[in-house]
């Protein structure tokens, strides 16, 4: 008889490291795609300072042998002080909610690391006052942690949250924007995809990437 080999059920510390090193190297690859997506709803600086908040993490992180909520905490303070602009303060709440979430843990199981996401994805809605539809990064948060919370395996859980991620980034195309600086445009916001929504898919394709074995 064959049996399927299991893949990872839990996400330890040293993946959460490796998790912000494949977002750095997806948003280096992208920061240019971000950038003109934002220069066209924005300021045309969320690829440059996602970027730069991403390498300063992973630096960051380097030498830490921490625990996965140290981990956030260091990752949603890098973030704060060095991404700049409304999604610095964001992802900044997103993670540091993450850290609350798992405080004390060694590991995160599906369940665990789903209810922490779920924490982080409230704290960007309570600190952004906003809600699905507005055009925003929720719009590819929500979807993705519906995709979890549908789901039992840890792996097939975070592909399928990417996917969900990614359909929900082309789905923004269409909205008008109501919050952040997009929303001064009115209008003229809709037809175009959200620069945060298309960096949340990138950090959702990343955790997929490193828990399924295709990053390191
Ligand atoms: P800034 O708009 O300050 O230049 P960035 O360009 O880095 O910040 O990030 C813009 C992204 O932040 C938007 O594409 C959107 O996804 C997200 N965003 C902005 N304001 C809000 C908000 N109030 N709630 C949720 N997300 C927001
Ligand atoms: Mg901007």
């Amino acid at each position: 008889m064959i049996v399927a080999p299991v893949g990872r059920t839990t996400v330890t510390a040293d993946d959460l490291r490796a998790w912000v090193r494949r977002c750095g190297d997806l948003v280096t690859e992208q920061a240019r795609a971000l950038t003109e997506l934002d220069a066209a709803i924005g300021d045309a600086d969320h690829g440059a300072n996602l970027k730069r908040g991403m390498a300063a993490a992973v630096e960051a992180l380097a030498a830490s042998a921490d625990m996965p909520d140290a981990v956030l905490r260091t990752l949603a303070m890098t973030l704060i002080s060095r991404v700049g602009g409304a999604s610095g303060v964001l992802y900044g709440t997103f993670f540091l909610s993450m850290a609350d979430a798992t405080r004390g843990r060694d590991s995160l199981d599906l369940r665990t690391l789903t209810d922490a996401i779920g924490a982080g994805v409230s704290g960007i809605a309570r600190r952004g006052r906003a809600e699905a539809g507005e055009k925003t990064m929720l719009d590819a948060w929500y979807p993705a942690l519906d995709a979890l919370r549908a789901s039992t395996d840890l792996v097939p859980a975070l592909e399928k949250a990417a996917a969900a991620a990614d359909a929900g980034r082309t789905a923004t195309g269409p909205m008008l924007a109501t919050k952040g600086r997009a929303s001064y445009l009115g209008e003229r916001s809709v037809g175009h995809i959200d620069p945060g929504a298309a960096s949340t898919a990138l950090l959702l394709r990343a955790l997929a990437e490193v828990m399924g074995g295709r990053a390191s």
